[in-house]
């Protein structure tokens, strides 16, 4: 089966799987719908349940990998990834983000203002058999969040990664052998379905999806949803999807509040409760080179990531972690 064609337009009409890991609701209405008309009652008011603060462990690992997913560019993977990264790393949990991007974004957010100017990256730990974890890892000035960089040298390894033998099972192979250093894996992915995106699901247990409040916020989440399944059928049938989170989110326009109401009736509740708002600080910070919660650290974005990283941890099957 060929897993070329990732990256064709998301067709509307693709039937899509929000409860495709046979525990999400079935959508209330069609998820990929256009936003409701004003009016309507929206779904934006249903109560948060109180997340409780995140238990110190007494050990670590094994870690559960997540992959941030998308197709679409500017949704809040990247942002995301550093902000909940360093959110749980608060929380007293070890942390490694993997920059699975050849644009390094999250390589630059957390502070290596020239990517290009790394040794290694993750495209050597994908394609060169003597390189390992270990000799790519860097720690980041956040106590115990470390990152596995990348530049623009993984471009070439979706076209190199073709003729491998398992060649969708390249990054989990690669991150085994840390697995147990860890308690969280955040993989942020690039803006496409292709191979790289591919290998990030294969590797993680469950997928989160930043959705941005925007008129277009749901046009190919239903190829991403298509794709996430053939994972599940083909390479991967643990991965779950984690859920799905609003990002630059603004509560005073209807339009975004509208937006929001339709991805939570199409998706219930494997929608966050925690949504991201707009805000300026985020691409302050990245200039910055850290997460908001140390740029910014008593700002309401800082507090929007503490919230998802609770909301996360209660949600987690983190066994073996607590007591
Ligand atoms: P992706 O990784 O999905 O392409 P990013 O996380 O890089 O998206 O976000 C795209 C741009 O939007 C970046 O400049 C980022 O700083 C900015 N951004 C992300 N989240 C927010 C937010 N909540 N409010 C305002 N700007 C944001
Ligand atoms: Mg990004």
């Amino acid at each position: 089966m060929s897993w070329s064609g990732y990256d064709e337009d998301g067709s509307e009409s693709v039937p899509g799987a929000p409860g495709a890991d046979g525990t999400g609701a079935e959508p209330a209405s069609d998820p990929w719908g256009e936003p409701h008309s004003s009016g309507a009652a929206l779904s934006t008011n249903r109560p948060r349940p109180d997340f409780p603060e995140p238990a110190p462990l007494t050990h670590h690992g094994p870690a559960r990998i997540v992959a941030l997913c998308n197709q679409k560019g500017g949704v809040g993977k990247t942002t995301t990834t550093i902000n909940l990264g360093a959110a749980i790393a608060e929380y007293g949990r070890r942390v490694l983000l993997v920059d699975f991007d050849p644009q390094g974004a999250l390589s630059v957010g957390l502070g290596r203002l020239d990517p290009r100017e790394l040794d290694l990256t993750v495209y050597n730990l994908l394609m060169q058999r003597d390189v390992t974890v270990d000799d790519v890892l860097l720690k980041t000035n956040i106590d115990g969040l470390d990152l596995i960089p990348s530049n623009i040298d993984l471009s070439a390894a979706e076209v190199q990664l073709v003729g491998e033998v398992a060649r969708e099972q390249m990054l989990a192979r690669a991150l085994a052998p840390v697995i147990d250093d860890y308690d969280v894996v955040l993989i942020d992915c690039q803006p496409s379905l292709g191979l790289l995106t591919v290998n990030a699901l294969t590797a993680a247990h469950g997928v989160v999806v930043p959705l941005e409040c925007e008129f277009f916020a749901l046009r190919g989440v239903a190829l991403l949803m298509d794709t996430i399944q053939k994972v599940q059928e083909r390479l991967n049938n643990k991965l779950l999807i984690d859920g799905f989170l609003g990002t630059m989110y603004d509560p005073r326009t209807l339009h975004a509040r509208e937006v929001l109401s339709t991805i939570i009736d199409g998706f219930g509740d494997k929608v966050f409760h925690t949504v991201i708002n707009r805000t300026v600080r985020f691409p302050d910070a990245t200039v910055a080179g850290e997460p908001i919660t140390r740029f910014d650290s008593s700002s309401a974005g800082a507090s929007a990531y503490r919230e998802l990283a609770k909301e996360v941890l209660a949600r987690w099957p983190l066994s073996g972690h607590d007591g």
